[in-house]
């Protein structure tokens, strides 16, 4: 099925973006919403300057008592009570808008854009939610059976409690969409993989997009080798050529690729029969140990990067010092085995670029990684790459074979830009 009509135009991403009246859009805004299974976290984005007007979350939905945080400029209001359900949270999120500002009138919302883990083989763009759209998502659920089920919740509500605006689903598959086939098919029996939908869907795609597409821009050209390195809890990495993708390490699900906080990444599927059998573990408890008990965490104890690198630091406990350098080394080994088959498959590589938590914070890190890529002609600026800026940044020398940007991504301002298409 392909959802017609509902495609944005290939231009999507050109900013500022005139609504389809032709009007500029200064003074008006997005509501950006991603809902997990017991949180719903919002932003409410000025689309022309990608300024946060305001902020927040909800937690522990469904737990005896949740929390709630609402930020609009420098005023913080956090409360405790109990929220039942994602209508609730939802509810609370609106009355917090009301009695804490800015009121959603004022803001004069243009378009709702919801965050949605998996678009599969229907959406290779964002599209407009209907009755249609949101039974696909639904029709999704068994490919990401933790996440879809807990989109439809928060789509459900906004659309009942905001029905004059827009909805729009951005889906983190839609740019891999167009990964060619060589790079999205499993070399697994045919007829199964069909059967079941399995292939490679990637994620993290709308931050790849739009990291590529500012690195293109900043750039100056379009026929660019790139390869970006999403690094944050969750971690991914994409080449991109002349503005498409041509590989990306997530599959089916967020499980393959790099080592992540606590997911394994890479891993010989032959570990799961081998657990099965030998440990006697289920479906679930491999499930969980891939995914929540392993990478960093599972290595070390700490899934945050900072930790890691004060037990790296810490000579009082040599063992636990070895551990991380070892855990690290793992990690630092994986996007170096991925810039390899990357540059490989790209036929070369013009720029690298470090996104997220850990590719726009952790120096050492990119450090690291650079370092292995020196006898490619790889010069990391040591200096430049020390200092901390949340601005886009070169972060390699001038003589560099490949020029390495440390750039901001904006999930947010790229959700909030892919729904305004539609207001
Ligand atoms: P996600 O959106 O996947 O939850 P983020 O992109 O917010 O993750 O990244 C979170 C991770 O970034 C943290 O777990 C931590 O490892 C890392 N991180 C954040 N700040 C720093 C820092 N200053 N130095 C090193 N790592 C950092």
């Amino acid at each position: 099925v392909t959802i017609d009509g509902n495609r944005a135009p290939a231009s999507y991403f050109s900013s500022p973006s005139p609504n389809t009246k032709g009007e500029r859009v200064s003074s008006s805004s997005v509501l950006v919403i991603n809902s997990g299974s017991s949180s719903i976290k919002y932003q409410l984005v000025d689309p022309e300057t990608g300024d946060a007007i305001a902020k927040g979350l909800v937690e522990r939905i469904g737990d005896p008592m949740g929390f709630i945080k609402h930020v609009y400029g420098d005023a913080v209001t956090e409360e405790e009570l109990p929220v039942p359900d994602h209508t609730v949270g939802m509810r609370e999120v609106l009355r917090l808008f009301d009695t804490e500002g800015p009121s959603l009138a004022e803001a004069g919302i243009l378009a709702v854009g919801h965050r949605v883990v998996q678009g599969g083989r229907y959406f290779d763009g964002p599209a407009l939610i209907t009755d249609e759209v949101r039974n696909l998502i639904e029709e999704l659920c068994p490919l990401a059976p933790l996440h879809n089920p807990a989109h439809l919740k928060g789509i459900d509500v906004a659309r009942e409690l905001m029905p004059d605006v827009p909805h729009v689903a951005v889906f983190d598959t839609a740019f891999f969409q167009q990964l060619p086939d060589r790079s999205a098919l499993y070399a697994l029996e045919t007829e199964t993989a069909e059967k079941y939908s399995v292939r490679r869907y990637g994620a993290h795609g709308t931050s790849h997009q739009f990291v590529s597409q500012e690195i293109a821009k900043l750039e100056g050209r379009d026929d660019l080798k790139q390869i970006v390195l999403h690094l944050g809890n969750g971690a991914s990495v994409s080449a991109v050529k002349n503005g498409k993708p041509i590989d990306t390490s997530m599959g089916l699900t967020p499980l393959e690729g790099l080592m992540m906080g606590t997911r394994t990444g890479d891993i010989d599927p032959a570990v799961v029969f081998h657990l099965q059998r030998v440990a006697g573990m289920s479906v679930d408890e491999v499930d969980t140990l891939f995914n929540k008990k392993s990478g960093m965490k599972g290595m070390t104890g700490e899934s945050d990067m900072r930790s890691v690198w004060d037990m790296i630091h810490n000579d009082d406990d040599p063992e636990a010092q070895q551990r991380a350098r070892t855990a690290m080394d793992v990690y630092i080994n994986r996007l170096l085995k991925y810039v390899g088959s990357y540059t490989a498959e790209l036929g070369g590589l013009d720029v690298i670029t470090f996104t997220a938590g850990i590719g726009e914070n952790d120096a050492a890190v990119r450090r690291e990684l650079a370092e292995a890529l020196a006898p490619f002609g790889v010069k990391i600026d040591v200096e430049a790459n020390q200092v901390r800026s949340g601005e886009p940044r070169v972060v390699s020398t001038a003589d560099s074979a490949v020029t390495i940007y440390v750039f901001p991504t904006n999930e947010e301002l790229a959700i909030a830009r892919q729904a305004l298409t539609f207001a």
